[in-house]
């Protein structure tokens, strides 16, 4: 890990730091409902993730044709209506070394990583080397800073960030840093690490606000102030959300000004336009963001990580609870790690920082 960090940063400490997670206001919640917005985020993860599944790379013209508005889950290709893909199952594999821990632990989330893979959930080739390299004994800090040449800016991070957003979401100096450490592991650019932390950063402010106050130029500051200075593309991004909010746009307008495709600067700032412009409802934000075509899976996983993260699992339609798949690691099962995961966070009971 030195060496590469050396390489890639030119110096050893730690990952780039920025101010806290703080400003704003603090507000005091229910206990019960910190655990709701927990399980919300991860079933947010996997309500997204299977809605979008079946339109994974239509435009938003081509799902128009299709559907009018895809609004349900529903068949797509190989898969039976509410699997998850890849999103969800790599999100299962963050929750379970994190339970398991009590903490961040590379080495444990690459195992994870391996002991649970399964091809027919729809891996993009690039991770499924890295685990592969994982799965023959290479480092978990190494493996991903060799793809392509630097590592991937992929979104392959971000959609699996959220039992991070919510285990840490009042935990201002180690967000960041856990962020990138679970992020290195298959994409080692900064572009995806910094897409990783993004992601988790948003679902923990959506943690901390209770539905129904949200100040979206309030968020959006937090964001930029969150995000390192020198990565402009992200900072772009935060401002053309910020544009796109004060008018109506076009979902053509939408994908135009933010993207909807694989790589982390294109579908990150995607899903947060998507929670900021529908916050009112989880329903129409997911709806919202599938809708735009593309990565769907992904935007729409992401977008319900940050909407469940805010609104609570209550928020989450029944229909498409019903729909989810549950079995051996199934809806129930995530719903199960969330909880242990508020547990561990509630009392304190963490194995040491990270
Ligand atoms: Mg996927």
């Amino acid at each position: 890990m030195e060496e590469w960090f050396t390489k890639v940063y030119g110096r050893m400490g730690s990952f780039p730091k920025k101010q806290k997670l703080n400003g704003g206001a603090e507000y005091r919640m229910e206990p019960k409902l910190v655990k709701s917005k927990f399980i919300g985020s991860l079933l947010g993860t996997f309500v997204g993730d299977a809605l979008g599944m079946p339109v994974e790379g239509y435009s938003a013209t081509m799902i128009a044709r299709i559907y009018g508005v895809l609004n349900e889950i529903v068949h797509g290709g190989w898969n039976r209506p509410g699997c998850y893909t890849d999103d969800t199952q790599m999100m299962i594999g963050v929750a379970e070394s994190l339970v398991k821990c009590k903490r961040f632990d590379g080495n444990d989330l690459a195992n994870r990583f391996v002991d649970n893979f399964d091809m027919t959930r729809g891996y993009g080739p690039g991770t499924m080397r890295v685990i592969m390299k994982l799965s023959e004994g290479y480092p978990w800090d190494k493996a991903g800073a060799e793809l392509f040449d630097g590592g991937s800016y992929g979104n392959g991070a971000a959609m699996r960030i959220a039992p991070i957003g919510v285990f840490y979401h009042d935990e201002s100096e180690q967000l960041r840093d856990v962020a990138y450490r679970a992020s290195m592991i298959t994409h080692a650019h900064l572009l995806g690490m910094e897409g990783g932390a993004i992601q988790a950063y948003a679902i923990a402010r959506a943690v901390r606000t209770p539905a129904g106050i949200l100040d979206r130029e309030h968020f959006l500051n937090s964001l930029r102030a969150f995000i390192l200075d020198d990565v402009d593309i992200y900072h772009e991004k935060i401002n053309r959300i910020q544009d796109l909010l004060e008018k109506n746009p076009t979902s053509h307008e939408v994908v135009d000004a933010l993207g909807n495709n694989i790589t982390s600067f294109d579908s990150v700032p995607t899903a947060i336009y998507s929670f900021l412009a529908h916050h009112a409802s989880f329903e129409e934000a997911v709806v919202y963001a599938v809708n735009l075509g593309g990565d769907t899976d992904t935007i729409g996983a992401m977008t319900g990580a940050i909407s469940g993260a805010y609104h609570g699992y209550e928020n989450i339609p029944t229909r498409w609870l019903e729909k989810l798949e549950n079995g051996t690691k199934g809806r129930d099962y995530i719903i199960s790690l969330a909880e242990q995961l508020y547990k561990i966070w509630s009392s304190g009971n963490t194995t040491g920082k990270w």
